[in-house]
């Protein structure tokens, strides 16, 4: 076996076409990416137009001189794969099948293309899920968050639900070694999250966020951790207000047995929020939230809703409403600020409510699907 071969290490790697120490072709000696190959890897697969997805064994992803390959440890389970999963309208137009899907994940970078000078073997990385093209006026201007050609990893390209990925330099973040893997594992929502909330100066203002789900629950926590004055977050899904509960929010609203009038009058609130956070794609919570923002408040929205939808520009011209769309996160500007948050005291773990080994999939699925959930882990070690 030629020295620092990886089939040496054994686990994933079996050495190719020779039977040991001394025996290996003279030109391809000291070559590690020629003397052995990597067993098919373990991928969940987006491999039929229907619903569901398969556990099946995928090529080894390979890497270019730019690109670092990564054996995944940990991956989250998005509410973007769980339409992948049940195969709705947007997935059958925007999914390539056969392909491996997922985004949320962190992993252990184990070989490096030849231009790779700033990433080792053994660093602990998540991937920016959004591959831009480097060549746009955004993207030449340093705003890559605002590129024009966007591909998003486990939607346009190969997913992280899978033991290894490959991706570009350029998309990687260094996890601090105070970050738990859990929670390096959702560094792409929690990064929704971060840019949504802090969009907008939140220091001393009143905050509304509509949707608790796990992106809402945790911009929630950013809000809080930020400075607001109030933070109340809506939602009509009782498991979901208990998990914003925990992230010391003022109110937790079950918007079917209350409303946000109501909310600020018992807050001593007179003139309306200052910061509208939209986190649940709803097209009446957004007319909620129009209703009871104050004049020039500023919201940002990062729900998705279903279709087009109706509001009352009336209220968003009189009241001098600001509406900013957001995608995805700033590159890297959110990742920096979700780490020293996390370093100065922001706990988002109590978000993760279930856990499970990756061959256990169906049930995250379903733990996602039933809605009594925050985020759900999958682990790729075991
Ligand atoms: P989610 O679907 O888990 O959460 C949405 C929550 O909104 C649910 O808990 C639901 O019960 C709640 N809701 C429904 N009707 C409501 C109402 N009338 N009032 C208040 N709450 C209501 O989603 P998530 O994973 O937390 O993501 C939040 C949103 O952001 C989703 O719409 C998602 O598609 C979107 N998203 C956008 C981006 C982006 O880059 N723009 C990225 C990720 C997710
Ligand atoms: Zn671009």
């Amino acid at each position: 076996m030629c020295a620092g071969c990886p089939a040496a290490r054994g686990g994933e790697w079996i050495p190719r076409g020779f039977d040991g120490p001394g025996t290996l072709p003279a030109e391809t000696s000291g070559k590690a990416a020629t003397c052995c190959y990597r067993r098919g890897v373990k991928a969940l697969v987006k491999s039929r137009r229907e619903p569901g997805l398969w556990l099946e064994e995928i090529d080894p992803p390979r890497i270019g001189i730019n690109d670092v390959l990564i054996r995944v440890l940990r991956t989250g389970i998005c509410g973007t794969d769980v339409h992948i999963y049940k195969w709705d309208e947007w997935a059958q137009k925007t999914i390539p099948v056969p392909m491996a899907i997922g985004h949320e994940f962190v992993g252990r970078i184990v070989e490096t293309g030849s231009n790779v000078a700033d990433f080792f073997p053994g660093d602990i990385v998540s991937g920016e899920g959004h591959v831009v093209c480097g060549r746009c006026r955004n993207c030449l201007a340093g705003r890559r968050h605002l590129c024009a050609h966007t591909l998003g990893v486990g939607v346009n390209r190969p997913g992280a639900f899978a033991e290894y990925i490959a991706l570009p330099m350029t998309n990687l973040w260094r996890h601090h070694e105070s970050v738990a893997l859990d929670v390096a594992a959702i560094f792409d929502p929690f990064g929704n999250a971060v840019h949504t909330a802090l969009s907008f100066p939140v220091l001393g203002e009143d905050v509304l966020v509509t949707g608790a789900g796990p992106i809402g629950i945790m911009a929630a926590a950013v809000a809080v951790h930020a400075g607001a004055r109030y933070t109340v977050i809506t939602d009509i899904n009782p498991y979901r207000l208990d998990l914003a509960r925990k992230m010391k929010v003022t109110r937790a609203v079950d918007i079917r047995d209350s409303n946000l009038p109501k909310i600020q009058k018992e807050l001593g609130m007179t003139e309306g929020f200052d910061v509208g956070l939209e986190m649940s794609g709803n097209p009446a919570a957004f007319r909620d939230m129009l209703a009871n923002m104050s004049h020039g408040a500023r919201i940002a929205m990062l729900g998705i809703p279903s279709g087009p939808m109706a509001i009352d520009w009336h209220t968003v011209i009189f009241n001098m409403l600001t509406i900013k769309g957001i995608y995805g996160r700033e590159m890297y500007e959110t990742w920096y600020k979700m780490t020293v948050m996390l370093q100065s005291g922001l706990d988002i773990e109590p978000v993760i409510t279930h856990r499970f080994s990756y061959t256990e999939f169906e049930q995250g699925f379903a733990a996602m699907i039933s809605g009594n959930s925050g985020k759900v882990v999958l682990n790729w070690e075991s």
